[in-house]
C-alpha cells in the first residue's frame, strides 16, 4: 500500500534526545554499564533506529522480552550483545543460539536452551533470572540452588556460558517503599549462593530506569534502561527535565476541519459534550486506532501555540477540540494548521504525561500504544 505522508501525520523520534538521554544514563551508571531496553519497537520509538543511536551514544547492551525482537536486531545488522528474557515453548531457542542473542532463564527453559545449543553446535549464552518479589518471571529463591547445579553442569560439558544473573524491581517508581531494599536483599542472597557454586558472571544486573536514578546501590554491573532513553520520566510529579531528560517522541498531525457550529451542538459519538455558545469545532485525525486512549478525553493538544482539551468521545480515527467563539475568517484559515498531540513540552506544550494523567494511565502505556498507522520519522 502507498507509504502514509509523514506531514500529514506521524511520530517524530529526536535521534539527538535518545542519545542525550543514554550519555546520561552512562554517566549515571558509571563503572557500570547501560542496557538500551528496546522491547516493543523501542516503546514505539523504533527498535533498530533507537538501538543504533543508543550503542552510539555508549550502551553496550540491548534488551528485549521475546526472541524475535531481537533477531529482528540481528535482521538489521546489530550485533551488540542482545538479551532476551520472555520464552514460551514455542520460542526459536535454536535461532537465538545460532545469532548469539543471550536467553534469560528461569527455570524450564533451560533444558530446551540445551538442546539448542546441542543442536547448533554452539553454546547458548544465558542469564539466570531469580525472582527476588516481583512475582512474574524467574527462578524463586527456594529452587535457585538446584537451578545454579544444573547450568554448572552444562557449563561444565560446554554447552552454555552463564553471562549474566539478574532479577527485576517491582516498585523502584516508588522510592519510600521498603520493599526496593527488601529485594536486593534477596539478590544479593542468590549471588551469595550463585558465588558458592562457582557461578562467575560477567554482569549482575536489576536496576530499571528508576533504580538507575535513586538506587546506586543496585546498579550492580549492568542496568537495564527503557522510559528513560524515551526521555521520560518514572517518577510521579516529576517531570523528566528534572531529571536532564528530553522526550524524544512528538505525536503530531494537520487539522482536518474547522467549522462553525451553532451553541448545544453535539459533538462525536454519545453527543457527550455540548458547545456552550456559538463555537467553532476542529477536527484532528488522530483516534484510537492510532494509540489515542479512548477514554482519554480532555487530553491536551497545541495548536498554534495554544493548548486546547479534546471534548467528546474519541473515536477510531479521529477527536475534535473546542476553539469557542473564534473570528470565522480566522477559524477558515486553521485546517492545515499543525497540531501536536504530545512533544517534548519545552514551550509548556502536551506532553506524554498530560496524556497519561487524562487517561489514567503511565506514559510508558503513551508512547508504546502509538500503533503503527502512525508513520514514523526520525531527526
Ligand atoms: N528490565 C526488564 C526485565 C523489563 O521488563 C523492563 C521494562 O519493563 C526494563 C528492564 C526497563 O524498565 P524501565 O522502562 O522502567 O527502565
Amino acid at each position: 500500500s502507498p507509504t502514509p505522508s509523514v506531514l500529514e501525520r506521524s511520530a517524530v523520534i529526536d535521534l539527538e534526545a535518545i542519545r542525550h538521554n543514554v550519555r546520561q544514563f552512562v554517566a549515571i551508571a558509571s563503572p557500570a554499564k547501560v542496557m538500551a531496553v528496546v522491547k516493543a519497537d523501542a516503546y514505539g520509538h523504533g527498535a533498530v533506529q533507537v538501538a543504533r543511536a543508543a550503542l552510539d551514544a555508549g550502551a553496550r547492551w540491548l534488551g528485549v522480552a521475546h526472541i524475535s525482537e531481537a533477531l529482528g536486531l540481528r535482521a538489521a545488522g546489530i550485533d551488540a550483545p542482545l538479551l532476551a528474557w520472555l520464552h514460551t515453548s514455542e520460542s526459536n531457542f535454536a535461532a537465538a543460539v545460532a545469532a548469539g542473542v543471550d536467553i534469560g532463564i528461569s527455570g524450564w527453559e533451560l533444558d530446551a536452551v540445551v538442546a539448542a545449543a546441542r543442536e547448533q553446535e554452539r553454546p547458548a549464552r544465558i542469564h539466570l533470572k531469580v525472582d527476588t518479589g516481583l512475582g512474574r518471571n524467574g527462578c524463586t529463591i527456594d529452587d535457585w540452588d538446584k537451578l545454579l547445579g544444573k547450568a554448572m553442569e552444562h557449563q561444565d560439558e560446554g554447552l552454555l556460558r552463564v553471562v549474566g544473573i539478574f532479577s527485576h524491581l517491582a516498585v523502584a517508581d516508588e522510592p519510600h517503599r521498603p520493599e526496593t531494599d527488601e529485594q536486593l536483599a534477596v539478590f544479593r542472597e542468590a549471588l551469595a549462593m550463585a558465588e558458592d557454586s562457582g557461578v562467575d558472571p560477567e554482569v549482575r544486573h536489576i536496576a530499571n530506569t528508576p533504580a538507575t536514578l535513586s538506587r546506586p546501590d543496585a546498579h550492580f554491573d549492568l542496568v537495564r534502561v527503557g522510559l528513560g532513553l524515551y526521555g521520560l520520566s518514572p517518577f510521579d510529579g516529576q517531570p523528566s527535565s528534572e531529571l536532564g531528560l528530553r522526550p524524544a517522541m512528538t505525536v503530531r498531525t494537520l487539522l482536518s476541519n474547522c467549522k462553525r457550529v451553532p451553541k448545544g451542538q453535539g459533538v462525536s459519538y454519545g453527543l457527550k459534550y455540548r458547545t456552550e455558545g456559538e463555537s467553532s469545532l476542529g477536527l484532528i485525525p488522530l483516534g484510537y486506532a492510532d494509540g489515542v486512549p479512548r477514554v482519554a478525553t480532555g487530553g491536551p493538544v497545541r495548536i498554534k501555540g495554544t493548548s486546547y482539551p479534546v471534548v467528546g468521545q474519541i473515536a477510531m480515527d479521529q477527536m475534535v477540540v473546542d476553539f469557542g467563539d473564534l473570528d470565522p475568517e480566522q477559524a477558515a484559515a486553521l485546517p492545515g494548521s499543525e497540531v501536536v498531540m504530545f512533544g517534548d513540552g519545552a514551550d509548556g506544550g502536551p506532553t506524554a504525561d498530560d496524556w497519561a494523567a487524562a487517561a489514567g494511565t503511565i506514559n510508558y502505556e503513551i508512547v508504546t500504544r502509538i500503533s503503527p498507522r502512525v508513520p514514523r520519522s526520525y531527526i
